[in-house]
């Protein structure tokens, strides 16, 4: 079995490699090749923890794993380590023997940017200049960097609950030559692409708050109950996701269709706009919106490309298991 270990990871992988495999596996889930099993999500009544599972399989990769971990909020004050924790593990589909242990936490933040970033190249017009930011939390930052990659964005804009967190963005801004200025929501009316990825449970960006034309990603809404934008928006948008089943039950799309606002069929996967049998933006003035669930499939797809590299450097590590 080969271990790539937390430490190494920034060494090895890329944004190109994350963006590059999310995009496949994205795709190939939606040729059916590839499918997440049900999510595993328990309190366990201990140290306050959240801890779960997501797996699955991706037949056309031959990518078979889970990510193991969650969230346990007294690490940092108690331990001095990262609350969100989590392990990859990857088997031999054909013979169900361990083959990878891999650390997961950067590659998490990693394979969420990717999924926003693919969905800005597949869905944001050419000629978006302006980007706005709603969060200015820990994936915030590798959501900004990954999607000034994807169009030639001249500004970045930026509203966050906790304004002095802002700052964040514009360091980012900076290390990309861009401009950065703070608004409040209503000055989100001036952006081509807007990412929101926050932890909140009530809706902060509304349709009057968007232009027609945007791009809008929804990365923070994960769990039931979590909400980041107002059910009248994704009424007025196109709706995207990465997985349906996840969208409807834990994603931004829950609070639209239990409001009978929007139906499961009227959102569709990424992965057939990037198949080509989605068309994808059908107009300048179109909104469309990529409701950002985060699967499983996107772990073990960035856990796969992150061992191969290991492998190739020599840095992974072999034990006999
Ligand atoms: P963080 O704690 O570093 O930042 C939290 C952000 O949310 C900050 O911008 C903060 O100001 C804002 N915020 C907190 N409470 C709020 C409230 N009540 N209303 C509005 N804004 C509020 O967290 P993070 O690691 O950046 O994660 C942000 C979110 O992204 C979390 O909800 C997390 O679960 C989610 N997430 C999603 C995926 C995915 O695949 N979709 C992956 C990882 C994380």
């Amino acid at each position: 079995m080969l271990i790539v270990p937390e430490r190494e990871i920034a060494d090895l992988m890329t944004r190109e490699a994350a963006f590059a495999a999310v995009e496949k596996v994205f795709a190939a889930m939606a040729a059916g090749d590839a499918y997440n099993f049900p999510v595993v999500r328990e309190a366990i009544g201990h140290e306050d923890a959240l801890y779960g599972f997501k797996g699955g399989f991706d037949r056309s990769g031959l990518t078979l794993g889970l990510k193991a971990g969650g969230y346990w909020p007294n690490n940092l004050e108690k331990r001095g380590l990262i609350n969100h924790q989590s392990t990859v593990f990857l088997f031999d589909p054909d013979t169900g023997k361990a083959r990878a242990m891999v650390g997961g936490n950067l590659l998490t933040a990693l394979r969420t940017a990717a999924a926003s970033s693919v969905s800005i190249r597949h869905l944001a017009r050419d000629d978006a200049k302006v980007i706005g930011m709603v969060g200015a939390g820990h994936q915030a930052t590798f959501q900004l960097r990954a999607a000034l990659e994807q169009r030639d964005f001249d500004k970045v804009i930026g509203w966050n609950l906790h304004p002095e967190m802002l700052p964040n963005l514009e360091k980012v801004a900076a290390e990309a030559g861009l401009p950065f200025e703070a608004v409040n929501l209503e000055g989100m009316r001036a952006a081509d692409v807007i990412i929101s990825i926050t932890s909140s449970f009530a809706p902060i960006l509304m349709a009057e708050h968007v232009s027609p034309g945007c791009h809008i990603a929804c990365m923070g809404t994960d769990t039931k109950g979590k909400q980041e934008v107002s059910p009248a928006l994704l009424a007025k948008a196109t709706v995207f996701t990465d997985e349906v089943a996840q969208s409807v039950s834990i994603g931004e799309a829950q609070h639209a269709v239990a409001q009978g606002l929007i139906a499961e069929g009227d959102i569709t996967q990424l992965g057939a706009v990037i198949n080509g049998t989605h068309p994808g933006r059908r107009s300048a003035d179109e909104i469309t919106l990529f409701d950002g669930t985060g699967v499983g499939l996107q772990d073990l797809a960035v856990a796969a490309a992150v061992v191969d590299l290991a492998v190739e450097k020599g840095i992974a590590i072999e034990v006999d298991f």
